[in-house]
């Protein structure tokens, strides 16, 4: 796998699924906590080994939000304690079988572990003392139960899928999203973003992508709302490409365009109401 140091005991590993990364923390010499770990157990075994031969054992997965490709990891880690914000299990009972399903059609290969329930589910503003200074941040609007992880000595944060190259509202909320970037384009002290995908991002480049994000969501809200108003159905919207909402990056995927028609969709159900 890819792998970029960030800071010291701060590694971060790209996975071969979207470019999802996987934050490992060293914690006090011995033990060492894994945010988002990889869905492949191949990845996964890659992690351990890295972690193994800095002298670590990973007691601790951290996961930023309940979609598959960040949590079916954590069937390869037994041993590990997990933690999550408070809403992750019910959020996780409400769309799992969604979830397994999307994953099934996307990857046929892939066998969908069975997902664990966390161990400690955490408030906003949780503070965890386990040899490294942890702060836990509610940041939802990609899913209900988005939870960020800051290091607050090393200017670190990481977001999981509140920022991703292409935004996705799936089951979220664009209301909720866009307060949160907002809150996270305001507070943000300029150190090194990590998103749920791509790679991670420094001062203005790390603030340039929080912006981007709102952009494409403040265009997307206007094109829905300017549809519900003059009475254009869900269906002539959906054919609103995402070259029109300032997604042009030129390396526009398949996966790419099924997420911007999701958005649109989930966009229109929530401002219509029809939710
Ligand atoms: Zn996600």
């Amino acid at each position: 796998m890819e792998r970029e140091d960030l800071a010291q005991g701060v590694w971060i590993f790209k996975s071969r699924f979207a470019k999802m990364l996987s934050t490992l923390i060293e914690l006090d010499g011995k033990r060492a906590a894994l945010v988002d770990p990889p869905m492949f157990a191949d990845e996964a075994a890659e992690i351990r080994g890295f972690a193994v031969k800095q002298g670590l054992s990973v007691d601790f997965l951290i996961l930023t939000h309940a979609h598959g490709d960040h949590i079916y990891g954590a069937a390869h880690f037994p041993e590990a304690l997990i933690i999550a914000h408070r809403g992750f299990w019910d959020f996780w009972c409400r769309i799992g079988a969604e979830d397994r399903e999307f994953f099934a059609r996307f990857l046929p290969d892939y066998e969908i572990p069975e997902v664990r329930r966390p161990h400690f589910l955490l408030e906003n503003g949780s503070k965890i003392w386990l040899g490294r200074r942890l702060i836990f941040k509610h940041v939802p609007g990609h899913s209900p139960d988005g939870l960020m992880v800051e290091l607050p000595r090393e200017g670190i944060w990481i977001v999981g899928d509140v920022v991703i190259p292409t935004p996705l509202l799936s089951s979220g909320s664009l209301l909720e999203l866009k307060r949160t970037l907002r809150e996270l384009l305001k507070g943000f002290p300029g150190g090194v973003l990590v998103p749920g995908h791509g790679r991670a991002l420094r001062g203005d480049a790390a603030r340039g992508a929080i912006a981007a994000n709102l952009g494409y969501l403040e265009r997307l809200e206007s094109a829905v709302r300017e549809a519900i108003a003059k009475g254009t159905g869900l269906r002539e919207l959906l054919k609103v490409p995402p070259e029109r909402l300032g997604l042009s990056r030129g390396d526009l995927d398949p996966l790419d365009r099924w997420i911007h028609r999701e958005n649109l969709r989930r966009a229109y159900e929530e401002l219509s109401g029809s939710a």
